[in-house]
């Protein structure tokens, strides 16, 4: 069982996906179910995990609508507004749907570095074990010694890091990066989504070769039970096809031992979100 643990779907507007600059012009259309059932199907991929990309309770609506009438859709990592006094009402609106199985918030995008750790958050972070959902945890590398600060927290919640906290791959100073990466990993309810890499360096001229050293500090820190396969995509197309993404982990894959090999392709994903497979 091969699962895409990272990827979008939306429908493109101006206005709700102004991130989306000039330079990424790729993604300036609609990224739906039926093309993605091509990539999957074309890369042995059995189904995804969706996760959000606007921070509205619509979205996560929308999503878990696509979730239930396509079954490879396995789960959704939706949004909702933890900061919120009524939160639990929120996640016991949300979780009527079994497809919920995680939330994440843009917490890269949030002026204060230390997000993480405001009282409000962490309220909202405490409820989700009662509805059991998992947490993405999507941050920059600066944000790495807050995130054990945060995580520490939380012994029993489980946790998911996006994209290794986008390490800096363009430059290759991996040293701050590194130090964070392994202190995180310490936490064994924390496991890592390989995805979202490809975006971190150069995208016009990357080789697989920048990449590696990177991985090799994942596999040593996090090993072959926590570590799972994303395509961050359509956000990945910015800088490779999904065939060359999926490729690079793929070879990278053939160094470890086959069942690590079909835990990180899927297994891990599976085990981490409790997903059930049609
Ligand atoms: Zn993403």
């Amino acid at each position: 069982m091969h699962i895409d643990a990272h990827q979008h779907f939306w429908i493109y507007s101006h206005a709700e996906y102004g991130w989306i600059d000039d330079s990424m012009a790729a993604l300036r259309r609609d990224f739906l179910p039926n093309h993605l059932q091509l990539e999957l199907e074309s890369h042995g991929f059995h189904g995804s995990v969706a996760v959000q990309a606007r921070q509205t309770p619509e979205e996560t609506r929308w999503l878990l609508e696509l979730a239930e009438s396509s079954k490879w859709i396995l789960g959704v990592v939706g949004w909702v507004d933890l900061r919120s006094p009524d939160v639990r009402s929120q996640l016991k609106a949300l979780t009527r749907s079994p497809k919920l199985v995680g939330v994440r918030h843009i917490v890269q995008s949030e002026p204060d570095d230390r997000f993480l750790l405001q009282p409000d958050f962490l309220r909202g972070i405490s409820a989700l074990e009662e509805f059991d959902l998992a947490y993405d945890i999507l941050i920059y590398t600066k944000h790495l010694p807050v995130a054990a600060e945060f995580v520490q927290r939380f012994p029993r919640q489980r946790f998911v890091l996006d994209h290794l906290a986008k390490p800096p791959i363009k430059s290759g100073n991996i040293d701050f990066w590194e130090q964070g990466i392994r202190r995180l990993a310490e936490f064994p309810n924390l496991f890592c989504k390989l995805s979202g890499l490809v975006t971190e360096a150069d995208w016009l001229q990357w080789e697989p070769e920048q990449i590696v050293p990177f991985l090799d500090v994942a596999f040593e820190a996090f090993g072959p039970d926590r570590l799972m396969i994303g395509s961050d995509w359509p956000v990945c197309l910015v800088a490779a096809s999904y065939a060359r993404w999926v490729e690079v982990v793929k070879t990278y894959l053939l160094g470890q031992q086959p069942e690590s090999r079909d835990r990180v392709l899927g297994g891990n994903a599976q085990r981490f979100w409790r997903l059930t497979i049609p």
